[in-house]
């Protein structure tokens, strides 16, 4: 069956030519030469869940991008029950520098679930691209007849020694290892590349919004704007150290009145969430409004009213959502570590922050310069619009793949 992109009575496929008013003709003729070199491939992305999460986020604006540029290229989830995924979330939760007790017993449901799942998945495409830890193991279930790639988009900084060796014997069969910047580089013989992600700035999380649109968003939840909003947007997940906001928040209002605005949504390869967001709640104050949502319209919104945007992580392979809230023109507060100090330049575009002391008197130095968000706001747009938009990464996707080609 032939699928019908230029279905009349439908919407399209996002193609390079929308973000030509963006990146400019030369840029755009050169992704366009690329692509069309590619056209006859076949190509699979594996990943382990639909939405929540910056991975879902990437794959469902590239994947349709890719096919807007004539290659095919397909999307699947592996499908796992919670014990599954709370034996993935502990590995992601020490790939990224906690501790793990990994039993035979973890071993045998990690193994035997990808196991499953490849029994099921038929991937015999030209490029075979796997997400994160949760599927790694599919290769081994496969007679490879094509190139296949591992997209680790964790914080590999400091990963477990122990659990790093076991995975290591899964990725060593790959042809090629992508992780977001060169310090996440491991000591394998397999080929590593490094490639940073990056927005759809026309996705409902990044497209304009009105002032009214706005409004509406935040009447819907309830978001009081009396005050400065300071916002933080991410999954109920330690690293994102929603503590440490809530920490800085309180310090910071001893000089400046705000109102602080966590939201998160829980994906469905991330069964930790849930107790992270309640045990959260329970210390609820008049001024700090936790949310548990899949909206991202809301998050839209919030981003572009906010006054400050923070991401302290304490750990970030990259934060899609720092580069999200720069496209709009906030002023990010982002701790310093991973991803986030190669999207923010200290001072220049956005703030880093290395505790939450120093997160509290960033907060407060913004609020009291409301000028900022004019002056470091378009100095993140910009840094957004020439490194982080999609075009970038669907070129550094489309070099990647075709020096297997060659
Ligand atoms: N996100 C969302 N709703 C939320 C929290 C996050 O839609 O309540 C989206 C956010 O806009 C971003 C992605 O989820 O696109 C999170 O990606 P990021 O790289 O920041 O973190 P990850 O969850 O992958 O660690």
């Amino acid at each position: 069956v032939d699928f019908r992109a230029d279905n009349p009575n439908h919407s399209t496929l996002p193609s390079i030519d929308d973000y030509e008013p963006l990146i400019g003709s030369e840029t755009a003729d050169r992704i366009r030469g690329k692509a069309e070199k590619l056209r006859d491939l076949h190509i699979v992305n594996v990943n382990s869940t639909y939405y929540g999460g910056g991975v879902a986020e990437i794959l469902s604006s590239l994947t349709l991008l890719m096919n807007g540029a004539g290659i095919r290229t397909g999307w699947r989830v592996i499908q796992g029950r919670p014990d599954f995924f709370s034996v993935t979330k502990r590995m992601h939760n020490a790939l990224q520098g906690g501790e793990i007790y990994f039993s035979d017993l973890k071993q045998d449901i990690y193994e035997e679930v990808v196991f499953e799942n490849a029994a099921r998945m038929h991937l015999d495409h030209d490029v075979v691209i796997v997400h994160d830890p949760q599927p790694l193991p599919l290769i081994d279930h496969f007679r490879k007849k094509a190139p296949w790639i591992w997209r680790c988009h964790v914080d590999l900084t400091k990963p477990d020694p122990k659990l790093w060796e076991y995975l290591s014997g899964f990725v060593e069969r790959y042809d090629a290892v992508v992780v977001s910047l060169p310090e996440y580089a491991q000591k394998i013989s397999t080929p590593q590349r490094f490639i940073m992600p990056a927005i759809n700035p026309f996705s409902t999380t990044n497209k304009d919004l009105t002032e009214d649109e706005i409004d509406d968003r935040l009447r819907h939840y309830d978001i009081p704007t009396d005050l400065p909003l300071v916002v933080q947007i991410s999954r109920f997940d330690k690293w994102k150290d929603p503590q440490g906001v809530i920490d800085a928040f309180n310090i910071a209002r001893k000089q400046v009145d705000a109102t602080l605005v966590l939201v998160g949504n829980i994906a469905t390869d991330d069964p930790e969430g849930q107790e992270i967001f309640e045990s959260l709640c329970s210390s609820r104050e008049e001024r700090i409004r936790i949310l548990s949502v899949q909206d991202s319209a809301f998050v839209n919104a919030l981003q572009r009213r906010a006054a400050v945007v923070l991401q302290k992580s304490l750990r970030e392979g990259f934060g899609l959502t720092v580069t999200e809230a720069m496209w709009k023109g906030a002023v990010v507060i982002g701790g310093n570590v991973g991803g986030i100090k190669h999207q923010i330049e200290d001072g220049v575009n956005g703030f880093l922050v290395d505790n939450v002391q120093d997160a509290a008197e960033q907060i407060v130095r913004v609020l009291k310069a409301p000028e900022l968000r004019a002056t470091v706001g378009a100095q993140a747009r910009e840094t957004v619009r020439s490194k982080f938009l999609m075009t970038r990464l669907m070129e550094d996707w489309l070099d990647l793949i075709s020096s297997f080609e060659a």
